[in-house]
């Protein structure tokens, strides 16, 4: 029989700009970790090359965004490089109701708000790629940009590296930096944070961990 200790859902929350290994992680640790559950977004934006309709995204047109942004399904939602994403609040209840651990890749902006609303239970992590020249060869590698939609790619890239550098010293805001050089090396560190803030005392149950806590004898 497998013990088990009950704890609170966690929201991992992945963020970097486009190209710094993000879909990478997320379909690594959905593979490698039970009861971990991606929340697929909803995006204006057309699919790439590979991308599964309902499974990497949900993708709409910008009206139908629209209209469902106005019904008041978004938990979150925001505007990047012209295209529209949010976290659907159905996703985020089933999660929590569930008591699963979520798994986002979303913006600093949407993972701030998810900060604000569920501090306890939000993990932020932060992936940056070792150098420009490399993101750049990541990106142009993972194939379908223009150099259009590169320099757009480029310039959101900078406001979140500004916002990153402007929330260092911020408690609370981002956990976890992770520099993605060697991908195998800084999937270890990944797997590590997941592991970490699973065993975390703060979210257990204090119940569940009372029913280890018995000694026999007078
Ligand atoms: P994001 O989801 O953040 O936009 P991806 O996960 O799609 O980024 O990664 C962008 C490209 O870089 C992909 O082709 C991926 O295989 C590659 N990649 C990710 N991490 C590394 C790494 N450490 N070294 C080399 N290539 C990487
Ligand atoms: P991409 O077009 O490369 O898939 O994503 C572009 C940006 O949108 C990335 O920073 C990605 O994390 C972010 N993003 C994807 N889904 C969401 C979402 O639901 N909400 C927010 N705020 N950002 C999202």
């Amino acid at each position: 029989m497998k013990h088990d200790l009950k704890r609170k859902g966690i929201l991992f929350v992945l963020i970097g700009p486009s190209g710094s290994g993000k879909s990478t992680f997320c379909s690594r640790l959905i593979r490698d970790f039970d009861d971990l559950h991606y929340s697929i977004s909803v995006t204006s934006r057309s699919p790439r090359q590979g991308e599964v309709q309902g499974t990497s995204y949900h993708f709409v047109s910008r009206e139908e965004f629209l209209a469902r942004r106005d019904r008041g399904e978004f938990f979150e939602w925001e505007e990047t490089h012209g295209n529209l994403y949010g976290t659907l609040r159905s996703t985020l209840q089933n999660g929590i109701d569930g008591g699963h651990d979520l798994l986002f890749q979303i913006d600093i902006r949407g993972a701030l708000t998810m900060k604000k609303h569920f501090p306890d239970n939000t993990v932020s992590v932060f992936i940056i790629p070792p150098s420009f020249e490399a993101l750049r060869e990541r990106l142009v590698g993972r194939g379908s940009v223009d150099a259009a939609e590169l320099e757009r790619r480029f310039a959101t890239a900078r406001q979140e590296y500004e916002a990153l550098l402007s929330l260092h010293g911020e408690a609370a805001k981002v956990d976890y930096l992770l520099l993605n050089e060697d991908l195998e090396d800084t999937y270890t560190h990944m797997k590590g944070i997941v592991m970490a803030e699973r065993s975390r005392y703060l979210r257990m149950d204090g119940e569940s961990v009372a029913k280890f806590c018995k000694v026999g004898g007078s």
